[in-house]
């Protein structure tokens, strides 16, 4: 029941990985939040993971690898888990495969969340935060009912660096250059599905979910 959803910045994966957790009653394996963990732990990984992030480097394979099998292998995530943000590269992707089979395990689908790039740019762009207190709002989507300003702490709202436009676009880039190897692996060995990411939230889920079961019983492994 394994699956792994893949998604640029902005597309919505996060929120479409919460509900496919609920859904499919498995759980949800965000790398990002997996490190974070690690990292406030101070774990034997974390802390290797952390001279690394300190630097301003990207974590190695061998770090990530080994925090997220141990996770994936972990008794909670035996009926299978939703990926997010493992693997990322090749050889991530292999190590995983090679693990999953040791346990008669595989994975069922790769499900690829995709949107416009002026769609995802626009999302990205549009988003503010408060100052004050971190409430999140969005310029199409959650407006604040005073422009600019937070309607909770009525502090102002700011752009986080990551979602100025230039930055923007470079990350939605960055995303489709390292993501190219990967889906076109997936999509040789026949999981991998193109999921149209806009529109209703709930439309969505049941758009990953339809290709999810396409794949859940049929017999073809990797
Ligand atoms: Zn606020």
């Amino acid at each position: 029941m394994d699956l792994l959803l893949i998604g640029p910045p902005g597309v919505g994966k996060g929120t479409q990985a919460a509900r496919l957790r609920q859904a499919l009653g498995i759980p949800h394996l965000s790398t990002g939040d997996l490190l974070r963990r690690h990292v406030a732990q101070g774990t034997r990984l974390g802390t290797a993971a952390a001279a690394h992030m300190r630097r301003g480097d990207l974590v190695p394979d061998h770090l990530v690898t080994e925090m997220a099998l141990d996770r994936i292998l972990d008794v909670s995530c035996a009926a299978g888990v939703v990926l997010d943000g493992f693997p990322r590269t090749l050889t991530q992707a292999e190590a995983l495969d090679s693990a999953l089979a040791g346990e008669g395990r595989r994975l069922a689908a790769v499900l690829h969340l995709t949107a416009p790039g002026q769609t995802l740019l626009r999302r990205l762009t549009g988003r503010r935060i408060c100052g004050g207190c971190g409430n999140g709002y969005h310029l199409d989507t959650r407006k604040p009912r005073t422009p600019g300003q937070c309607d909770s702490c009525g502090h102002r709202l700011v752009q986080r660096g990551d979602d100025a436009t230039e930055t923007a676009r470079v990350r939605l880039r960055a995303h489709t250059r390292q993501t190219q190897p990967l889906l076109a692996r997936y999509r040789r060995a026949g999981v991998l599905h193109e999921i149209d990411g806009c529109g209703d939230v709930g439309d969505i889920t049941r758009r990953l979910l339809a290709a999810f079961a396409a794949h859940a019983t049929g017999p073809a492994p990797l």
